[in-house]
């Protein structure tokens, strides 16, 4: 679950990391109204699940009503990465000494926390990685023991900040690591990590990413996942209880468990087509969870065929095939099925499945050859 910039500066704010004083809003005179409130200058910064907000022209200083009101209007309904800004966040403009970049992940190989520090924030840090490696410092933490003050400052010393900000980025950076682990948080990076001319340390940025496992730990963040951006196709899967995901292509891919159903968008592109979704439809394919399936992709004006790949476990392949024929006459298609079904009671099910076929409902032995038949359908 990915945060906006001010949901993560709210985030960070209840650990005390010191943000800006700001307020987000959705119109013009609001940014205005929060903008006189704060004082002159204000930052007006778009909010969209991306980042390189800046360089597309999405944080822009106003030192005044007039200049506030012209970019908070440009700002509006920006095209970020293809992201409509609607929500912008004014607050207290910094005056910038320095900008660092901080972040802690998990370093799955490590099977560790991994924190990241450098001198050279500001810009994105894959940059930095490419060009200038040993600019970052990294630290690695184990979780049962956390992270000590101690190691803490070592780590700071190595990134060779202005020694003036040593004593604000540990403060900041043990606090960043309770926000993370606390907050049960994938991902928290700060880029800018700013030092004041005055000497304090501050973050000017948020990039929060929140594990969606851990909801039931924190009743509050029900609230960011209603925010969360899903295109309509995804809403209407998720109410469904599907596990969906939309994609580029024309190809629409149902099938039973996730690995079949990642192999199965793998094996389109290799015969040269490209999925239109992802979908796994679980263990079960009941003629509900099937029509349902099939609603969804056929409502997607995008999918040209469809692949429907069953690999019969516990699921046996009549209970496949009934659910599938079951399906089709509840939900009228406009593009045709490529059926393989394999593994228990393949045989039986291919049988129900035979006096059904036509040029909508088609039916071939192996997983590559239905493919390659869903491609050639949807060229
Ligand atoms: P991003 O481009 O999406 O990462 O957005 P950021 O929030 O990191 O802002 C981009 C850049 O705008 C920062 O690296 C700063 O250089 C600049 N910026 C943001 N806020 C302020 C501010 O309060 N004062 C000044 N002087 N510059 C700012
Ligand atoms: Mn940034």
């Amino acid at each position: 679950m990915d945060l906006l910039e001010y949901q993560g500066k709210q985030f960070f704010a209840q650990y005390g990391i010191p943000v800006s004083d700001g307020e987000a809003c959705t119109d013009v005179d609001t940014a205005v109204a929060v903008a006189e409130r704060i004082g002159y200058p204000v930052v007006v910064k778009a909010q969209v699940h991306t980042g390189g907000r800046g360089k597309a022209g999405g944080v822009k200083l106003a030192a005044n009503t007039e200049e506030c009101r012209e970019h908070a209007s440009n700002i509006l309904g920006l095209d970020i990465k293809g992201h409509i800004v609607e929500i912008i966040w004014v607050e207290s403009a910094s005056d910038i000494a320095e900008e660092y970049y901080a972040s802690f992940t998990l370093d799955r190989s490590a099977k560790l926390h991994l924190g990241m520090l450098s001198a050279e924030g500001g810009v994105e840090i894959e940059s930095v990685a490419d060009t200038n490696p040993d600019a970052i410092a990294k630290i690695h933490v184990n979780p049962v023991d956390g992270l000590s003050e101690e190691a803490c400052r070592a780590w700071v010393e190595a990134a060779n900040l202005n020694p003036k900000a040593t004593d604000g980025a540990v403060d900041i950076l043990m606090k960043l690591y309770t926000a993370y682990t606390e907050g049960d948080a994938d991902m928290v990076e700060i880029n800018p990590l700013i030092l004041k001319p005055t000497g304090e340390v501050h973050a000017l940025d948020a990039k929060v990413s929140l594990d969606s496992n851990a909801v039931y730990r924190h009743p509050d963040y029900e609230q960011y996942d209603a925010s969360q951006p899903r295109d309509e196709r995804e809403t209407a899967a998720h109410e469904k209880g599907l596990q969906y995901v939309g994609l580029e292509g024309t190809i629409g891919v149902i099938a039973n468990g996730a690995g079949l159903a990642m192999s199965t968008v793998d094996v389109i592109s290799q015969v040269g087509g490209a999925a239109a979704n992802f979908l796994d439809i679980g263990g079960g394919a009941s003629a509900d969870v099937m029509a349902g399936a099939l609603e969804v992709i056929n409502n997607d004006p995008s999918v040209k065929s469809i692949f429907i790949n069953i690999f019969g476990g516990i699921t046996r392949g009549e209970e496949v095939a009934n659910g599938i024929i079951e399906a089709m006459g509840r939900v009228k298609l406009d593009s045709p099925i490529v059926i393989r079904l394999d593994g228990t009671n393949a045989e039986e099910g291919r049988s129900i499945l035979a006096p059904a076929l036509n040029d909508m409902l088609m039916m071939e032995s192996t997983m590559l050859s239905a493919a390659a038949k869903a491609a050639e359908l949807a060229k």
